[in-house]
């Protein structure tokens, strides 16, 4: 073989062996990162409210005059299923979803609500029709259908009321949903310690410091009775919460 084949071979084992070695320390870090998580057990939080468990996420159910709302749609559809017969839920039942983001732990089982309508923010479109990668050169899936919010937005669904409030950070388009002015659904816009808010884990941020200004502008919310987080559980006492803030 000639010295410069050779050199080049040589070249393009190195690029791949440190490809595979920058690979194999992100799913390291990931899997670190996703131990910290302590999402909530299947079951019903409060009168009609309902967490599913998906390994590190959750995703929520609210019951309404003729269906279930989503808040997002969990990590595996097979694991989505079995968690709601536990709860004796049909996914056919299921006529809305509203989306915190579109990571792809977030959006798996969507395919188990085909006779829902999927909302997710203005914002967010960007990262699922190839315009803005979410790692690098890796995008969010693509979603089939779907409406878009703007920040403010309110939707009237099965009898309960759904505002939308745009908190990006997380990724560009993270939307929090307000039900019935009560139940504060904020995905992956703050984690919750000891029943404080603080940043989501930043490994997994697009951007913290506007993530900051986000959890600023959810503290400045009137009186939530309940905060559900996507990965760390839910508290009832938004004065602790955002106490800080
Ligand atoms: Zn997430």
């Amino acid at each position: 073989m000639k010295k410069t084949a050779k050199r080049f071979l040589a070249g393009v084992g190195i690029v791949l062996v440190l490809v595979i070695l920058a690979l194999g320390g992100y799913l390291v870090k990931m899997n670190m990162e996703t131990r910290k998580m302590t999402p909530s057990a299947t079951g019903e939080i409060t009168a009609g409210v309902y967490a599913v468990r998906d390994s590190y996420v959750n995703l929520f159910l609210i019951k309404g005059a003729d269906g279930y709302i989503a808040v997002d749609a969990g990590n595996s559809l097979k694991r989505v299923r079995q968690e709601m017969q536990i709860l004796s839920i049909d996914p056919s039942k299921v006529t809305a979803v509203f989306l915190t983001h579109t990571d792809f732990d977030h959006v798996a089982a969507l395919d188990l609500f085909p006779q829902a309508t999927i909302y997710l923010s203005k914002a967010e479109e960007q990262m699922i029709n190839g315009t803005t990668p979410r790692f690098v050169v890796i995008h969010n899936p693509k979603i089939p259908r779907y409406a878009l919010l703007d920040d403010g937005q309110t939707i009237d669904v099965s009898g309960r009321s759904v505002r939308g409030i745009a908190t990006p950070g997380h990724t560009p388009g993270a939307m929090s949903y307000v039900v019935d002015g009560a139940y504060l659904f904020v995905g992956d816009t703050m984690s919750l310690k000891n029943g404080k808010a603080g940043l989501f884990n930043e490994f997994f941020n697009m951007d913290s410091a506007t993530q900051e200004a986000s959890i600023r502008k959810l503290a400045a919310l009137k009186n939530p009775k309940f905060v559900f987080t996507a990965h760390y559980g839910f508290t009832d006492d938004a004065a602790r919460a955002f106490g800080d803030r």
